[in-house]
């Protein structure tokens, strides 16, 4: 291993809301949100130190998972059960591609665990640490979710298997492709997947009524969405990673990030909090504008309803991570969408670029990236992709490296890519095999009272 050269006492974390007293990583992952309805943030970020970004580059993807997620982890977890633990959640590729035709620009491809999402690196990282606190407590624990597609799978696959926890998934009948559907139903054990005849946000209100529901208290119910700062930590870091491929040490970096909840974006502040130097973060947003429009004028208006875009997993009117990017420049956002404190607009403009890539933009730059440099995205990455062209036409790259982030496989999009390019990309293994196997799924109405004996019913079982 490398020296050890983090400070050594456990990282804690406030609420962005002020009005919860601070806590340990373990206290954070069991809540979820803090009492006052705000999100967990570090109180203070730890820091690498530079002869340790210069130790990154020639390290396997777990390893520096471990170092960069050890200061949050201290005194919870010994050093040896985080390596472990990194070296079972990745154990797959994680390919830096070059981008033909182009200077040091590169696409990170995210897209290689269980569910080819991103979302597979936190939702594997956490399942496996709350696996190990609910052991540690002895207290069985089920998981709750509602998911439009790709949460859910993410989410059931990295708590399939894991001892002491149960997951129940919901998902509209209607609005999941087949694919992504699969990908879910077909893990059993652990895992059951209702289908609700209804509507996303029918599954949404179901599961926050159970949660809300006093009659269900004695029920050992979890959440493991997006706003859990389990779910954000791991996000960190793939930026060190791709820095310490493609980059010099300490020389800043582009990153161009496709967002929709901001979870992803805020693991490269993260990062860059901790020391990894970045020249610029472009967050490339779809027709959901309320961030863009927000750094250009310090107004914030969310979008309601969200407009539907093909990049659908980003079809988010009101990130709820915003809440934390406000508070690492001093504002405050509410949950509901007040501010009620400005955040330092002129020093955010400074490190972040954002710009809104329409429908026909992100057809247009799924064509670019291929016929031009045989680069072959799906519509989230091509958001991405147009947003590095937009900031590069504002300002040249000149040489400083820039790494977009591809957040999906582009075989979970076929239908998308057929109509952009004229073919469909090839299935990677993991989609391949669900593919075959057997589906098993509950019907459900979008109906609170019969989800509640269903709640029970499976408790009992
Ligand atoms: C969830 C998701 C995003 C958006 O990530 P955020 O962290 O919510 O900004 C982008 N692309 C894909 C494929 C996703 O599943």
């Amino acid at each position: 291993m490398l020296g050890v050269s983090f400070r050594m006492s456990p990282v804690s974390f406030r609420s962005t809301n002020g009005q919860a007293p601070p806590v340990h990583l373990r206290a954070a992952l069991l809540a979820g949100q803090a009492p006052d309805r705000g999100l967990y943030l570090p109180v203070e970020f730890p820091r690498l130190a530079p002869a340790d970004l210069a130790a990154l580059p020639t390290r396997p993807y777990p390893e520096i998972a471990a170092r960069v997620l050890a200061p949050y982890t201290e005194g919870i977890l010994p050093r040896a059960d985080l390596e472990a633990l990194c070296a079972d959640a990745y154990n797959f590729d994680v390919p830096l591609e070059p981008v033909a035709g182009r200077e040091r620009v590169f696409v990170l491809r995210l897209d290689r665990g269980p569910t080819a999402s991103f979302k597979d690196f936190a939702a594997r990282f956490m399942a496996r640490l709350l696996g190990r606190f609910v052991r540690e407590s002895g207290r069985p624990l089920t998981i709750l979710t509602a998911t439009s597609g790709d949460t859910g799978s993410a989410v059931a696959h990295a708590f399939h298997g894991v001892e002491g926890i149960r997951v129940i998934v919901l998902f509209p009948e209607a609005e999941v492709s087949p694919r992504q559907r699969k990908l879910m139903t077909v893990l059993r054990g652990n895992v059951r997947c209702a289908a609700v005849r209804g509507k996303f946000d029918d599954c949404q209100a179901l599961v926050k009524r159970a949660f809300a529901d006093p009659a269900l208290r004695d029920l050992p119910l979890s959440s493991a969405n997006s706003i859990n700062i389990g779910r954000l930590l791991p996000q960190a870091v793939y930026y060190f990673y791709a820095a310490g491929r493609v980059a010099a040490p300490a020389e800043p970096v582009v990153f161009s990030v496709p967002s929709g909840n901001f979870g992803d974006m805020m693991g490269a502040v993260l990062a860059w909090r901790m020391g990894l130097p970045i020249r610029r973060l472009v967050v490339a947003v779809n027709e959901n504008d309320a961030f863009p429009r927000f750094l250009a004028t310090g107004r914030y208006q969310k979008i309601e309803p969200s407009r539907h875009c093909l990049s659908n997993a980003m079809n988010v009117g009101h990130p709820s991570n915003l809440a934390r990017l406000v508070a690492v420049y001093g504002g405050h956002l509410d949950e509901a969408g007040t501010l009620h404190r400005a955040p330092d607009l002129a020093a955010m403009r400074r490190d972040l670029f954002s710009t809104s890539v329409s429908d026909a933009r992100t057809v247009a730059a799924l064509r670019e990236a291929w016929t031009r440099h045989r680069l072959l995205l799906e519509p989230h990455g091509a958001v991405g992709w147009q947003g590095l062209l937009d900031f590069e036409a504002t300002e040249p790259l000149n040489g400083t490296p820039a790494v977009v982030l591809e957040t999906a496989h582009p075989a979970k999009f076929p239908d998308e890519v057929r109509r952009a390019l004229g073919f469909e990309p090839d299935v990677p293994p993991a989609i391949a095999r669900a593919e075959q196997e057997p589906e098993a799924y509950d019907r459900l109405d979008a109906d609170y009272a019969a989800f509640r004996d269903y709640l029970r019913a499976d408790h009992e079982r």
